[in-house]
């Protein structure tokens, strides 16, 4: 059994992969080929973003917005501490401070509250407060209506990293759209992934955009050899872009069926064990399927049965960022990262992608709560 299956996906698109790939030999245009604009256009469309500049991977599109903002020495970036590091990482390469803040139990994702607490630390050690990276964990959309309003009053961006989270909506808006600038990833794994590594940014301001395209391309200015800005090389290259055209053709079909996936998963875990909460208004595209054990000892009983029953799962995270050995000094929410730590010590992922069948799924259900009732 895979825990994600990008095997399935692939026999259902393999034709077409290798046409768009053959397309892109034949053209040679490898970099900045016409299936780059073409796929940019179309995510655009899908999510209802003015405008999606592609470039080499999620971590970097995270750098170019905090380059696109002129985020330096003396700004401070708030980030949750329960997330994947590239969230982080990006801050300190800016020359800027990363404040950590918490998160909330039940969404994984940041705590305005906390992060209210974290504005007070910066503004005490003298940093100006100058944007914040909520993260869609696990698909989930971030509380935009709590965060953008506590940017607004504190004069700070917002750079939604949708590395997780691309196609998630909130009243039905999709994510794209909710932070002044917002990143995602296309890394294998993700929900919608190619087969190396590539990125995107999106942004409904214009002159934005047009900054993100020259710093996507050292800087340039009316041509490439004209260079009128710091930039750095970050580009999506076209097989990827092609690639993408083919998995963004059936995604929204995928994105269903994740759904239909983690209905059932629900319908049948609920009762026995803390299953993902999704708040209403929202809809996750279940990056993972995220469940939350009674102790760190039950999640190591209940993986290991599922192994044995030849089920994976997987543990994201089991370190929160602030216990990371590069990490463990950076300013935090003077209250604490207690639900950070608590979660990383508690949660476990299920199998999850667009092509689980209904067989397999009661394998899983049945290992599980098989697992949970001989612990209780
Ligand atoms: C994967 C991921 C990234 C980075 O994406 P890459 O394409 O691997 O650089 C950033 N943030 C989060 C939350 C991620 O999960």
């Amino acid at each position: 059994m895979q825990f994600i299956d990008l095997e399935a996906q692939q026999a259902r698109i393999k034709d077409k992969l290798d046409a768009r790939i053959q397309a892109v030999m034949a053209h040679g245009k490898y970099i900045m080929g016409p299936e780059v604009r073409e796929f940019e256009e179309k995510l655009a469309v899908l999510c209802g973003a003015k405008h999606c500049i592609s470039c080499a991977n999620g971590t970097d599109a995270l750098q170019l917005a905090l380059m696109a903002f002129g985020i330096r020495t003396g700004d401070a970036i708030f980030v949750p501490s329960f997330t994947f590091a590239s969230t982080v990482e990006v801050v300190p390469c800016m020359g800027a401070t990363a404040i950590l803040v918490d998160i909330d139990a039940r969404t994984f994702n940041m705590d305005p509250e906390s992060l209210k607490r974290a504005i007070g630390v910066a503004r005490k050690s003298g940093l100006r407060p100058a944007a914040v990276i909520p993260v869609d964990l696990f698909g989930l959309p971030a509380n935009y209506h709590a965060i953008n309003q506590i940017a607004a009053e504190n004069g700070m961006k917002v750079i939604a990293d949708s590395a997780q989270g691309f196609g998630g909506t909130i009243d039905g808006r999709m994510t794209g759209t909710f932070g002044d600038i917002t990143t995602t990833s296309f890394f294998p794994a993700k929900p919608l992934g190619c087969y190396g590594d590539g990125g995107a940014l999106f942004t409904d301001d214009d002159a934005l955009a047009e900054l993100l395209d020259s710093m996507r391309v050292h800087g340039k200015g009316s041509e490439k050899y004209d260079n009128v800005r710091i930039g750095m090389n970050s580009r999506l290259d076209t097989i990827q872009a092609a690639i993408l055209l083919e998995k963004l053709a059936i995604y929204p079909d995928e994105i269903e069926k994740r759904q239909q996936a983690a209905d059932v998963y629900s319908r049948e875990l609920g009762e026995h064990i803390t299953i993902p909460h999704v708040p209403a208004g929202y809809t996750s595209v279940w990056a993972q399927y995220t469940l939350t054990t009674g102790s760190t000892d039950e999640r190591i009983r209940v993986m290991a049965s599922l192994k044995a029953a030849g089920v994976p799962s997987m543990v994201y995270y089991s370190r929160p960022i602030h216990l990371q050995e590069a990490y463990k000094s950076c300013l935090r929410d003077p209250q604490g990262l207690g639900v950070s730590e608590a979660i990383a010590e508690t949660v476990m992922c299920l199998p999850m992608h667009g092509y689980l069948d209904a067989d397999t799924q009661q394998h899983i259900v049945g290992a599980l709560t098989r697992s949970l009732s001989d612990s209780s």
